[in-house]
């Protein structure tokens, strides 16, 4: 393992002794599966069970979710601080941005009572998950385009559009896809979302090929007269964007996480390496040219390590409107800071950069999801010039 010094936040001041513990348990769990395993996961194309299973039973997937639906009582702090010990122990689980985070977390927030106890306690032990699915292939970044629409058919919910680039749907039970009701008052449309078990008949998915080394798939959604029960549609179909925005701040916050932890990983590879290798008369971490930018990248971790605990803070306090911001934030410093690092630690290892035996570069297009999803580092520049700043609007 890494002798990168540990991590600021994980200083009694700045952490409970309960977090402390947390991260230290998680990072044992993932240490003991390490990259070795993640790596033969994704060259066998299987997915990785074995650590889900494990962490459910530990009480890791459902640390966010009540207690009472089987979850650990905690909040996105403790959810987001498993995600990155297991990134920085080289097993990086998408699938917890997206099952507990946002699909766990709008049930919990704003699901009936049938929805709580029908979904929660699989989440929370990890025998079901859950798809999240709002990006369509016409709106992209722009989800107020979005043109999945359910329309009533008597007491049912009939969805009619597509999907894309959505995650983990081959292993999820179900997909929380967001839509768009017609309102009847003012013929606007307006978000609202929906379970989707995955066998529903007119629900269907096809894999895009990557160029990515994971072991969640990414897939297109084609949504052709699913016709939903009534008990479908999570929450109000009033408060659609209210309940949009309690799944997609955690989602944010969970990214910044999952960056963290890879950054994490990224830089302990380089810091061992450049501490030994030696091609001169010192080892090659001698040569500040070497040095500074790993430097550099610790301090970036850090900092966004930081931006992740106050959005994580804020949220779980229930500031929604801060949280928000703070979450772009966590996102954006976590992602830069993350593609750095890892730029650095392949261009560390020289040759050895690129080789299949290091596995560093796998990395180079795996922490750039983390700058285009689930929000583009634009977007977020343009939501801290406009909404932060007060700066005008060019779209
Ligand atoms: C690996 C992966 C997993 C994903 N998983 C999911 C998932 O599970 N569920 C889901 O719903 N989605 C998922 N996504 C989709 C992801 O959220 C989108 O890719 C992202 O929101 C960007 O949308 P887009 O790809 O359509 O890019 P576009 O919106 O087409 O953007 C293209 C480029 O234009 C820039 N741009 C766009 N508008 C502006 C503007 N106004 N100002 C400045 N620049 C702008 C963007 O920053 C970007 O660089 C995933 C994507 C990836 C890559």
């Amino acid at each position: 393992m890494s002798k990168v010094p540990s991590k600021a936040v994980s200083n009694p001041v700045i952490e409970s002794e309960e977090h402390r513990a947390l991260r230290a348990a998680v990072a044992a769990l993932g240490t003991r599966y390490g990259r070795e395993y993640f790596a033969r996961v994704v060259a066998d194309g299987s997915h990785t069970d074995e650590l889900w299973a494990e962490a459910a039973k530990l009480g890791y997937l459902g640390v966010n979710l009540p207690e009472e639906y089987g979850g650990g009582g905690g909040g996105i702090v403790e959810l987001s601080l498993v995600l990155e010990e297991l990134g920085a122990a080289g097993c990086p689980l998408l699938m917890l941005v997206v099952s507990p985070a946002i699909c766990g977390t709008v049930i919990a927030r704003f699901g009936t009572e049938e929805q709580k106890r029908s979904w929660l306690p699989g989440l929370a032990d990890g025998s079901r998950k859950m798809a999240f699915g709002i990006t369509e292939p016409d709106a992209g970044s722009n989800s107020h385009r979005i043109t999945t629409t359910a329309r009533r058919d008597g007491g049912d919910w009939v969805l009619d559009g597509r999907k894309i680039f959505i995650s983990g749907v081959d292993i999820a039970d179900a997909t929380l896809i967001v839509g768009r009701t017609e309102d009847a008052r003012t013929g606007k449309l307006k978000p609202c979302l929906f379970i989707v078990e995955s066998d529903t008949p007119g629900f269907g998915r096809s894999p895009i090929p990557m160029e990515l080394a994971a072991p969640e798939k990414q897939f297109e959604l084609t949504l052709d007269g699913v016709r939903l029960p009534a008990d479908a549609l999570v929450g109000d179909e009033d408060a659609g964007l209210l309940q949009l925005f309690a799944g997609l701040n955690p989602e944010r916050i969970m990214t910044a996480a999952f960056a963290l932890g890879m950054g994490r990983y990224a830089l302990g590879r380089a810091v061992d390496y450049a501490r030994t290798r030696q091609v001169w008369k010192e080892p090659i971490g001698a040569h500040q040219a070497l040095a500074h930018p790993l430097a550099q990248s610790h301090i970036e971790l850090e900092l966004a390590g930081l931006m992740m605990r106050k959005a994580a803070l804020l949220y779980d306090a229930g500031d929604d409107l801060a949280a928000g911001e703070a979450a772009n934030m966590a996102k954006y410093a976590a992602a830069e800071a993350a593609v750095r690092a890892v730029d650095q630690a392949v261009h560390t290892l020289g040759g050895n950069g690129l080789t299949h035996e290091y596995g560093l570069a796998s990395l180079i297009t795996a922490a750039r999801v983390a700058r285009i999803a689930p929000v583009s580092r634009e977007m977020i520049l343009n939501f801290v010039s406009h909404q932060s700043l007060g700066l005008p609007k060019s779209y």
